[in-house]
């Protein structure tokens, strides 16, 4: 599994340590020693979670949580607390704001990776390697492998990763803003008719075998991937 993770830590020592233990796990790190670099980091490009310690100057990790889910774009990031003090009161809170998990220091690397894992399958699936399958269309992450039936398909690494996301998150629409975002990991150096090009590319790939219809363009609004429209169209 690989994933991007901005660590939030303000300690130099702690947060080496942090960025050993996520590189030796196959994750892609980022990192920030407070608040506001955080939220410049954010505003380039979105991570897959977040890991942010409670305890740090100026924006405490609390403030900063607060309003990462207060905000449209960053709301369903994932985000780990580290807590120093390892009190009742802290993880309460730090639940209460919107974390998925709290880590305790001084933490265990292997429970810490194992609770990133665990985050990361319950909130962001697309950055798993769990195989997936939707309306007889197959992704495995694990052997960049697309499938539709026995016939085995050809995409380019976009569209890899676009497929990727849609079929984790099927039944949403999904704004061009917010693909750029998760897909290309970036909101301001991408047009967004980019995401139209890799879409057209996408539906042309899986034209063979019929499953370009699960990819929906909503107007106004953003493309959606359904099986529920195979469905009712088999009805038909
Ligand atoms: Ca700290």
């Amino acid at each position: 599994m690989s994933a991007t993770i901005l660590i939030v830590e303000d300690e130099p020592a702690i947060q080496e340590l942090l960025s050993a233990t996520l590189t030796r796990a196959g994750h892609q790190v980022i990192r920030a020693d407070d608040g506001e670099s955080a939220q410049r980091l954010l505003r380039e490009a979105l991570p897959d979670l977040v890991l942010l310690d409670w305890m740090l100057p100026g924006v405490s990790g609390m403030d900063l949580a607060r309003r990462l889910r207060a905000e449209e774009r960053t709301r369903s990031i994932p985000i780990i607390m580290l807590t120093a003090r390892g009190e009742e009161q802290d993880k309460v809170s730090g639940l209460e704001v919107g974390a998925d998990d709290y880590v305790t220091k001084p933490f265990s690397p292997r429970e810490l990776v194992a609770r990133i894992k665990a985050v990361l399958r319950r909130r962001a699936p697309q950055a798993t390697e769990d195989p997936v399958d939707l309306g007889g269309l197959k992704l495995d992450p694990a052997t960049h492998r697309v499938s539709a039936g026995e016939a085995a398909l050809s995409l380019g690494p976009t569209e890899f990763r676009l497929l990727h996301f849609l079929m984790t998150h099927p039944e949403r629409v999904h704004s061009r803003a917010q693909l750029l975002d998760q897909v290309w990991g970036d909101h301001v150096f991408v047009e967004e008719r980019t995401v139209d090009v890799h879409i057209r590319r996408l539906r042309s790939a899986l034209e063979g075998s019929g499953h370009d219809r699960l990819i929906q363009t909503v107007r106004g609004a953003g493309y959606r991937m359904s099986a529920q429209a195979e469905a009712s169209q088999a009805v038909r």
